[in-house]
């Protein structure tokens, strides 16, 4: 059995739901439990500002996938959500990142772990701090890459849960 965190990320028709829907498929992924959800936060968008702020979310999911089924999983999850990439950073209805797999470092065409650019964003880390606090990210304490972003442009959304 594997401990993953994924990255949920969603700026298009209605996110939230969006993100709770994809909460509950995650937990439908085969040999695959939901462990534990973070808040939705709201965030300024990366890359172009003329597009709808995000909302964001961490889960922690157990599995006994291996790394790339489980991309597997998310980029399918991703399709039925019908996501569309439009232009590199724009607008997406579902986007879903393995963060953290286990210990594990992986750097292959397809899947780099931990996320490359989780270390810098805000929207990863706050949320990421909500359900493991104590997390290490290849070598790195968590409380460590959160004392180096600003998170002035985040901001908690009302739990739904
Ligand atoms: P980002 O999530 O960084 O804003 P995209 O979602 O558009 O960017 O990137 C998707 C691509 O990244 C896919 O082709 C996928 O194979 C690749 N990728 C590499 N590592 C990961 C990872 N850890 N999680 C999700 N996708 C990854
Ligand atoms: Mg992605």
């Amino acid at each position: 059995m594997h401990v993953a965190y994924i990255g949920l990320g969603s700026n298009l028709d209605g996110p939230e739901r969006r993100i709770e829907q994809a909460l509950t498929a995650l937990d439908d992924f085969p040999l695959t439990h939901l462990v534990k959800a973070s808040p939705c936060y709201a965030s300024a968008p990366v890359g172009p500002q003329d597009q709808p702020d995000f909302v964001n979310a961490v889960a922690c999911i157990s599995t006994c996938l291996s790394p790339l089924a489980l991309l597997d999983q998310l980029q399918a999850l991703e399709q039925a959500h019908r996501r569309r990439r439009l232009r590199h950073w724009g607008p997406r209805t579902l986007d879903l990142d393995l963060l953290t797999f286990d210990d594990l470092c992986l750097d292959l065409p397809r899947l780099k772990v931990p996320h490359p650019h989780m270390r810098e964003r805000a929207f990863v880390l706050v949320p990421l701090a909500d359900i493991a606090p104590d997390l290490i990210v290849a070598g790195t304490p968590l409380p460590h890459l959160l004392a180096r972003v600003t998170d002035g442009r985040l901001r908690r959304l009302s739990p739904q849960r």
